[in-house]
């Protein structure tokens, strides 16, 4: 693929249209023979038509990933083998970096300077990580004492597993429920989310071209409602993977019912980001402005709720709104865009649905507070916005925006500060801004979330593992706490005697 698409007819993955699924490694069209249209947010224009699966294609997906569970060469495979698999993916990813970050631009809407840098990367470097998983999925002696037996553990994958994933990071998303999942043994039902189904379906392509045995991986493109719904509802996938929304999770939790299918939800959050006045103030200031703007906001780890102790909150919202002023919005494939635009019109009617709550309910926009226009007024552009004078009762500091807005608090301890912060029903991530180190430890101890991130913000790796507290979810995914999700656990006993 060569540099800097400007049109997306100089793709070639999308002259192929309409774009067809990855079942059985066939790829074909929706059994309905339906497609449905993906935009590109920058324009409001259809970027390619992608075959629109429901519960037929998920049938035949979960057949095709049953049968590559049980026969066929994928569980004769030493671990070894799998590892390599995984490798060779990492390396096809790389190798496509520019043609992948322009697709999950075009689709998404997101910076290319970030697609390129942080999305496709990052994607190689988790299947990367998870190759050599595949290798030290190890079991365990069991001094029972019990005489003459030999007591030991086998990690086994858990079979046919369905995975549903959010439009923010499609590629990234994609790489961390497959990397862990494959590493582990198991085969895979994949549903991007229907705003951005491209980057994965290429991403499915290239798996076929690393050589994973067919029906592995199964990647049917269609919107929640019915290809998702009957993903989580079907009586032969062992196992649901979501990434999304707190209300969608818990209607996956509750299609799982019918045969316990095990579970792992990654969801919302309102995280609090709190700058104590001893902080480095510029570094502060830096990153209260990319935790809540990076990717539009439309982050799950979001740092929408900005705490600043009182004797430095005019001083950090005077920075933070020169420097949310200063980015630059525009279409994402354009090298010197900051912000691009929302990922859909839906998305934009509710960010800006709660922007106009925040101001009825009283808070006071300092910066941003409406949509784009001129230039940008055909795509989904909201501005950075920083709501001031705001109350922690008030809609826009409770509720998940998943969109460039923050809610400024003042505060004036530690205690009631943490007290504040956990007083919320997501426990996902948290920042804490200060140089006094004990301080520094004592919020990470208060504060109920899974991340909590010191003098820093959204930082992830595959290593370190990352999942909610309270209704953020449940699980955890990345590092080897992820590695339990994906194996369940055999005694063997043997009488020796
Ligand atoms: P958002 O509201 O931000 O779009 P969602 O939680 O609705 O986030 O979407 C995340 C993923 O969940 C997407 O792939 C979407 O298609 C899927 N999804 C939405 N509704 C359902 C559902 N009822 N059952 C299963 N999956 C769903």
């Amino acid at each position: 693929m060569t540099t800097s698409a400007t049109d997306p007819t100089e793709i070639a993955f999308l002259r192929q249209q309409p774009v067809k699924m990855l079942i059985g490694g066939q790829w074909v069209p929706a059994a309905s023979g339906k497609t449905f249209a993906t935009i590109n947010p920058a324009t409001g224009t259809v970027l390619a038509q992608v075959a629109e699966g429901e519960s037929e294609d998920i049938n035949r997906a979960v057949a095709a990933a049953r049968k590559a569970f049980e026969s066929g060469p994928w569980p004769k495979l030493t671990p070894s083998q799998r590892g390599r698999l995984l490798w060779r993916l990492a390396e096809l990813v790389e190798q496509h970096t520019t043609e992948l970050a322009e697709l999950e631009t075009l689709d998404n809407g997101k910076p290319i300077k970030y697609s390129r840098a942080a999305d496709v990367p990052l994607t190689a470097d988790h299947f990367r990580y998870f190759a050599g998983w595949a290798t030290k999925l190890e079991g365990e002696t069991i001094p029972v004492s019990i005489p003459n037996m030999f007591t030991y553990t086998l990690r086994e994958p858990v079979g046919v597993v369905g995975q549903i994933i959010p439009w923010n990071f499609p590629l990234q998303m994609a790489s961390w429920k497959l990397a862990p999942a494959l590493a582990c043994g198991n085969t895979v039902v994949l549903k991007p989310a229907e705003q951005t189904p491209l980057s994965a379906l290429r991403l499915g392509e290239l798996i076929c071209e690393a050589g994973f045995p067919e029906g592995v991986v199964n990647i049917v493109p269609g919107f929640g409602e019915t290809a998702g719904a009957a993903l989580a509802a079907h009586p032969d996938v062992d196992k649901i993977a979501f990434t999304g929304s707190t209300e969608v999770g818990k209607k996956i939790l509750q299609a799982s019912a019918g045969n316990l299918k095990r579970v792992t939800l990654e969801l919302g959050g309102k995280s609090p980001n709190i700058i104590f006045p001893d902080a480095d103030l510029k570094y502060a200031v830096r990153g209260a402005l990319t935790a809540i703007f990076f990717n539009q906001g439309q982050v799950c780890t979001a740092g929408s709720r900005l705490f600043v102790h009182k004797s430095v909150y005019d001083q950090v919202l005077s920075g933070l709104s020169d420097a949310a002023q200063k980015m630059k919005m525009g279409p994402g494939l354009d090298p010197a865009t900051d912000l691009g635009p929302l990922v859909s019109q839906e998305q934009l009617e509710r960010v800006t649905g709660y922007i106009e709550a925040g101001k009825q309910e009283g808070a006071v926009a300092i910066t941003g507070g409406k949509r784009a226009g001129s230039d940008l007024a055909n795509g989904y552009f909201v501005e950075p916005t920083v709501f001031d004078k705001v109350e922690d009762e008030m809609t826009i500091a409770r509720e998940e925006i998943f969109g460039p807005v923050v809610a400024a608090l003042p505060f004036e301890s530690v205690e009631e500060v943490a007290a504040r912060a956990n007083r919320s029903i997501y426990g996902l991530a948290a920042g804490v801004w200060t140089n006094d180190v004990k301080q520094a430890h004592k919020m990470a101890a208060l504060l109920k979330s899974g991340v909590v991130w010191v003098n820093t913000y959204n930082q992830f790796d595959a290593a370190a593992p990352f999942g909610g507290y309270k209704q953020s979810g449940y699980g955890r995914e990345m590092g080897h706490a992820v590695l339990d999700a994906y194996t369940q656990i055999k005694t063997v006993w043997v009488n020796l005697r």
